[in-house]
Order: structure tokens, then sequence, then C-alpha cells
């Protein structure tokens, strides 16, 4: 059987059987399916939210064709296990592109929709959710449902964790672009309050976000590399989104090396890298949106106890707020974190009721997972966020309490009367535990 992991590679959880889903015509019955059911998709989710330890997996990944292209309206229908690389690759040469991408392409339509993911325009396109016109779920009663914006089964399906039903197909509605390329500007900013200057600075760029330094303290606290982009014709042959990877981890590394030490020097080289304060040029889309797609299998590099990514919202406050707290607690800490990636989500609703993207300012970054120490440190930032009224994002959750689910959710009792009752996962049953 193949492996079933989430990208995280923690918690381990191994599904009691694995149905293929082949034909949207023909879901699996799943009347004779004892247990909870959980579609799985690229697994590109880094905690327990695409797990179903002891569950069935519904594999969707032949779920990959697409449907019809209305080339005049930007509409395209496609099937749930269809990748975003998939679709780039046939769009961007005839002028379109995905509303909303993530920092990876390797994630299904279907999985985009359970998580209502966002992306580097999240200040003006909001999350994936917005851009999905109608979808068709199949319940495990045997009844399927066409949905779209307004209808409550689309708004619980939205962000809603895989737990409506199996996702067949959506239409999504894509947008006009002037060709392959990314007018791209990268600043670096010496401290958090640099961050909040360019910040400002969003409604003029349609792509946003910021590499930061979250081990450096003091005066340089918040310190890094802010990366903004328009769309922009290229000239030469058009970049093909799956060109495949071009370099590759090929071992796990052993547990240990990446410590506070060699993260620091990282943090520092990226920091240092650019020499000038401002550089501009003109990159393929690729590079731009998805820079960790170049390297293969890079979460071995956190080693065999795989690594946990933390990703929070907090409001803005003056000085920084939260915001700063959160950096303040990591860089204090002994826990060797990534390079963290920041950036200000816009005004727009997420349209599903457990959407995470929320007004605010969104902090991810990685751990690796080195035990209690790693969790207690999470804990506190828990605590900061519910504090300050955020909330931490399920896709990439794998150790937040019930009770801090409850407080970041409060729609999370609406979603569990329309879950399909077939369906749960190894998250759900976490944060649902007594
Ligand atoms: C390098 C990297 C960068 C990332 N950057 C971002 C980012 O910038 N923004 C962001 O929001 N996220 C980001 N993510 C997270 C990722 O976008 C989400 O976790 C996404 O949902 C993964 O999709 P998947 O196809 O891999 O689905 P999986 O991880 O396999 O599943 C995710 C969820 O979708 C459900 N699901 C999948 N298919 C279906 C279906 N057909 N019907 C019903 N439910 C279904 C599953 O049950 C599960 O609950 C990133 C992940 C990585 C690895």
């Amino acid at each position: 059987m193949p492996a079933y992991r989430s990208w995280g590679r923690y918690p381990a959880g191994s599904p009691s059987a694995v149905l293929p889903v082949v034909w949207r015509s023909d879901p699996p019955a799943l009347d004779r399916v004892a247990g909870p059911v959980l579609a799985y998709a690229c697994g590109r989710s880094y905690g327990d939210s695409c797990l179903n330890d002891g569950g069935t997996l519904l594999d969707v990944r032949r779920l990959d064709r697409l449907i019809a292209f209305d080339d005049s309206a930007g509409l395209l229908r496609c099937e749930a296990g269809v990748t975003l690389a998939d679709i780039l690759d046939v769009i961007v040469p005839r002028g379109w592109f995905l509303p909303v991408v993530p920092g990876t392409r390797w994630v299904s339509v279907g999985g985009a929709i359970a998580n209502d993911i966002h992306g580097k325009n999240h200040h003006r396109a909001g999350t994936f959710g917005r851009h999905v016109t109608r979808l068709e779920l199949a319940r495990s009663s045997g009844e399927r449902v066409v949905c779209s914006p307004g209808d409550s089964l689309f708004q619980a399906t939205v962000g809603g964790l895989g737990l409506t039903g199996l996702i067949l197909w959506a239409e999504l509605r894509l947008k006009r672009v002037p060709g392959a390329g990314i007018a791209q500007e990268r600043v670096r900013f010496p401290s958090l309050d640099g961050f909040f200057d360019l910040a400002a600075e969003d409604d003029a760029w349609e792509y946003t976000v910021a590499w930061v330094d979250c081990l450096a303290g003091g005066p340089r606290l918040g310190r890094g590399v802010y990366l903004r982009g328009d769309h922009t014709a290229m000239e030469g042959p058009p970049a093909s989104p799956v060109d495949g990877t071009r370099l590759d981890i090929p071992f796990e590394v052993p547990a240990g090396v990446v410590n506070r030490l060699t993260m620091r020097l990282f943090n520092e080289a990226y920091y240092r890298r650019q020499l000038r304060r401002r550089q501009r040029k003109i990159v393929p889309y690729a590079p731009f949106f998805f820079p960790l797609d170049v390297v293969g299998d890079w979460t071995r590099l956190y080693g065999p106890g795989g690594f946990l990514q933390y990703q929070c919202v907090v409001p803005e406050a003056p000085a920084g707020g939260p915001i700063r707290t959160i950096f303040e607690r990591i860089s204090r800490s002994d826990e060797p974190a990534s390079l963290g990636v920041l950036k200000r989500f816009g005004e727009a609703r997420s349209p599903g009721w457990l959407s995470f993207p929320r007004k605010g300012i969104t902090l991810a970054v990685d751990f690796p997972f080195r035990g209690p120490r790693t969790l207690a440190l999470l804990d506190v930032l828990d605590a900061v966020v519910r504090d300050a009224g955020g909330a931490v994002y399920p896709a990439k959750d794998a150790r937040m309490s019930a009770a801090s689910f409850a407080a970041f959710f409060p729609a999370a009792p609406r979603l569990e009367v329309r879950r399909d009752p077939k369906y749960s996962s190894s998250f759900w049953r976490r944060v649902h535990a007594a």
C-alpha cells in the first residue's frame, strides 16, 4: 500500500483500508464500509486533517479529469482530484490563471476547497472558495448534491475539512493574465516595523508575502525579505509548471542536524543573500509562487521525527501587538524555528463556516518535532492567539487542544450538524475528544 502520510509526517496514522475513487459517475458505495471514511488527495496537509487512523481513506487521485472550459468566461469544470499544477499547465498558455494558489502547486482542487486555501493575493482575492461557482458532493447515503455559494451545504463544505462528503467535481472562475511572468520586487526590511511599513503598500500589488527570520531577537526582531509581484508577459517559451523537481533530498537527515545553530546560519544567509535593499526583476510564475516545489521531498531535512508547521492569524494591533509577542516567544525559546512566512490578510469574508483566513496578520513557521518541548512552545503560542481572538490553521495542525479549537472556530458545532455521519478524520476526533 502506498504511504498515506501527511506532509509533516507527524503524527503517524494508518488507515485500515483504502478505496480508490475512479469514476465521478460511480463513487464507492459506503453502506458496507465499517468505521469512518475520509477523502485523501495529495497529502499536502501537514498535520492529521488528511488522516483517518484506523478508518477508510478514499483515494481521489484518479479523479483527475478536466471536464469543460469556457474560454470566453474563464469558467473551468474539473474533477476534484485534478491538481493545481495540471490546471496551470493548460490554462496559462491560454492567458488564464487560477484565482488563488498556495505555496505548492501539488494540491488538488478538492483539497483546496476542503481547507479553503489562501495565497499571496488574499488581500485582493480572498480565499479559493470565493471563486468556486458550483461543486458536486456525494453523501454516504447515496445522495448527490450540486451546491453553490449561498447554499448552507456549500458553506459547510468550503473549509469543511472533507467532512461533508466526497467532492466529485467543482467549477472555478479563473482570471485573465497578460502572460506567464511575474514582475517581482524583493525588499529587505530590518525589523517588524519595517514589515508593517511595507504591508501598508499592499494595495498597490497583486501578490505580497514576507519571509521572516524567526530566530532574530532584540532590535532585529521580525526582520526579513518582502516579496511582491504582479502578473506580466514573459519573453521566450512558456514555462511549464510541470517541470519536475530539480533537486532531491536523497536520504533522511539524522535527527539533530536541524538545530538552532544551523537554522540561525541559514536564516542569516537568506537575509544577507540580497545585497541591495530593493531588487526588481521579471521571473517565471512557478518559482515566484512555488519556491519549495523545486526541492523534492524536502521534509526529509527535518529528520525521522517529522516536523510541525504552526500557522496562526491574529488581529493587527499598534506596535505589532500579538504578532510581536509570538515572535518574542519563538526567538526566546530553544526551538529551531525555520524562516517564517508573514502576510497581512485582507478584509474579504471567507465563504466557509470553518475557513481559517480572517482579517489580520498570519504567520506560518516550521519546527522540527522534538517532543514535549516543541509541543509546550506551541501551547504557549496558542494561548497568545486565543487571547487575541485569532485562530490556528487546521490544515497545518497536529496538536491543538479541543478547547483551543472551540475558541478558534466557534462555528464548529454548525459543521458538526452538516457533517456526513460516515465521515471523520484523525483531526476531527482529536479536537472533539472529551
Ligand atoms: C509546501 C506547501 C505550501 C503550502 N502553502 C499553503 C498556502 O500558501 N496556503 C494554504 O492555504 N495552504 C497551503 N498549504 C496547505 C495545502 O494547500 C492544504 O493542506 C491543501 O488542502 C492540501 O490539498 P491536498 O490535495 O494535498 O489534500 P489532502 O491534504 O490530501 O487533504 C486535505 C483535506 O481535503 C480533503 N479532501 C481532499 N480531496 C477531497 C475530496 N475530493 N472531497 C472531499 N474532501 C477532500 C481531505 O479529506 C482533507 O480533509 C501548503 C502545503 C505545502 C505542503
